[in-house]
């Protein structure tokens, strides 16, 4: 390809290109191939995507919340940490609000301004991140998250910091203008602590990372496509084909809010010794002596940060510091109680799609809250002892005629005694589902080869018995049973009859015996009344 004739379509470039170009995700940015192979698009695309653009950029420009509402919105999610909702409200409503202002007055845009990137302190589990994803869907802003730990220096190895910018983009279905005003969440920051600061850091590629993300941070041009994006250098040239003229190519990191958070596990040992000392006059914080050591992260300071490894200039550009605090068994059970996106709340959709309902008990919730406190991951401890609870139920009783069930402190202790409980007391009902299953099966033989195979009660209590026994469906059962039939019968009837069989429990258990004597009386009758 030549600069000289770039290609004028989609449907021109090399068809190695387009699909390299299909695989990199970036549609958005690129008019899709289209269907009539003219290879323009109608405006129509083009113009739905600038209303939905403009849609969702007047709502950033008429931003008009206020610290509380943003709380309070919160607190239908989010159980516990105060004092980070109350911050990050404040941060956030900060920080759009000049967002809003600059919009209004390019001018102001060249005033000092320093932004509110904020650096979230706590163990993990605590809704550090949801408490950002709640407020990004509550404004309407992409937000993209990442490890900081898989980053380095160079971008040569592992990922480049700019990346983040670019994912930003993408989740901004290629609005680059929305983008300019995402949240970028990086988590993990502790682990990029450098080693010359403590003996916590990993390596002097840390420092690199970190100074990597000052630069974003603060304020820079991103260029949209990575260097090594091969679909990208292939976009630049397409855009001067475009009618609607070039896209922008850069993105700018200016109103883009970072925040960075970490468990700083080491940062505590730290401050608990000095607490403990109460050299710096902590003498109050040393009388309501948190419940668990991490809660003591309130109390860092820029100091704390540096001796652990950060840059000065890095900490330096997180002005706004919070700390979540460890939950407890009471917070564990409020979230399943009340959170509005409790993980309790996805267990009943996941059932309600096979129409089965559950009761929980008060004991069975707070046993489970405890179970999972034990845990030590915060409320991810709640999915994993859900998963532990519920993992049979899920499996067992979509095939089953149960319909609703109750989880009560029995159940949390031994599940699959209670499943079994449960599952023998249905016993009654189950025979009519599996009986409904034979008659299944018989219906899809009869549509798939033309023979009625009509199974009879012992036939049917038979194939119950043995698909409860070897925990097989019924389905699967008489497809092995009644696998070689369809032939035998054809050679029995031709294209005659008889069309009917009829199936006891003798043919259930010796299925090829069987089959093989009616061949057998068929030729031999055939024989004597030929
Ligand atoms: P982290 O603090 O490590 O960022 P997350 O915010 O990702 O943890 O929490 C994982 C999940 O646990 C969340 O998606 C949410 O469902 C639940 N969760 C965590 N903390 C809370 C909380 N305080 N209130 C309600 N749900 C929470």
């Amino acid at each position: 390809m030549s600069d000289k004739n770039p290609p004028e379509s989609f449907e021109q470039l090399p068809k190695q290109i387009q699909e390299l170009f299909k695989a990199s995700n970036v549609k958005t940015f690129f008019p899709p191939p289209t269907t009539d192979g003219t290879g323009t698009n109608s405006e129509d695309t083009d113009d739905e995507r600038n209303k939905k653009h403009q849609a969702t950029l007047q709502l950033i420009r008429e931003f008009n919340l206020k610290p509380r509402e943003i709380r309070d919105y919160l607190d239908r999610f989010v159980i516990q940490q105060a004092e980070a909702k109350q911050v990050l409200s404040v941060a956030i409503c900060d920080h759009y609000n000049h967002v809003r202002q600059c919009l209004a007055d390019p001018a102001l845009r060249e005033r000092d301004y320093a932004k509110q990137n904020i650096l979230l302190l706590g163990p993990t589990g605590v809704g550090k991140t949801y408490l950002m994803r709640c407020i990004a869907k509550l404004i309407g802003v992409p937000l993209v998250k990442a490890d900081a730990t898989k980053f380095s220096e160079t971008g040569y190895v592992g990922g480049d910091v700019e990346d983040l910018v670019r994912d930003l983009v993408k989740g901004s279905d290629g609005d680059v203008e929305l983008a300019q005003y995402g949240i970028i969440y990086i988590d993990e920051i502790d682990k990029i602590a450098s080693a010359s600061g403590s003996s916590v850091g990993r390596d002097v590629s840390g420092r690199g990372v970190q100074i990597n993300l000052l630069k974003l941070m603060e304020e820079t041009d991103v260029n949209l496509q990575s260097q090594t994006d091969i679909a990208g250098q292939i976009q630049a040239l397409m855009d001067f084909q475009r009618r609607s003229g070039p896209h922008k190519r850069t993105i700018n990191t200016r109103h883009i809010l970072f925040i960075v958070s970490g468990a700083f596990d080491k940062l505590t040992e730290q401050i608990k010794r000095r607490v403990q000392s109460g050299q710096i006059g902590f003498a109050s914080a040393a009388r309501d002596r948190p419940a668990d050591d991490s809660d003591l992260l309130h109390l860092a300071q820029s100091r704390d940060f540096i001796d652990y490894g950060m840059e000065p200039e890095f900490v330096g550009r997180l002005p706004v510091r919070v700390a979540c605090k460890t939950l407890t068994t009471e917070d564990l059970e409020k979230i399943l109680l009340t959170s509005e996106g409790s993980i309790l709340q996805q267990y009943r959709a996941d059932f309600s799609g096979y129409g089965i309902d559950f009761e929980i008990t008060s004991e069975a919730l707070h046993e489970i809250a405890s179970q999972a406190y034990a845990e030590r991951t915060g409320a991810r401890g709640l999915m994993t002892v859900l998963e532990r609870v519920l993992r049979g139920f899920k499996f067992e009783l979509p095939s089953t005629a149960i319909k609703t069930f109750r989880i009560d402190r029995s159940t949390i202790a031994d599940p699959p005694a209670t499943l079994q409980r449960l599952l023998r007391q249905n016993a009654a009902q189950q025979r009519d589902v599996l009986a409904a299953d034979v008659a299944a099966f018989a219906a899809r033989f009869q549509k798939d080869h033309g023979f009625e195979l009509a199974f009879d009660e012992t036939a049917i209590e038979r194939l119950i018995e043995l698909s409860l026994a070897a925990d097989k469906t019924i389905r699967a059962l008489c497809e092995e049973k009644f696998r070689d039939f369809h032939h035998g019968l054809k050679l029995i009837a031709g294209d005659g009859e008889p069309r009917r069989f009829a199936i006891s429990r003798e043919a259930v258990d010796a299925p090829d015996k069987v089959l093989s004597r009616w061949v057998v009386d068929r030729f031999k009758s055939g024989a004597s009344s030929g």
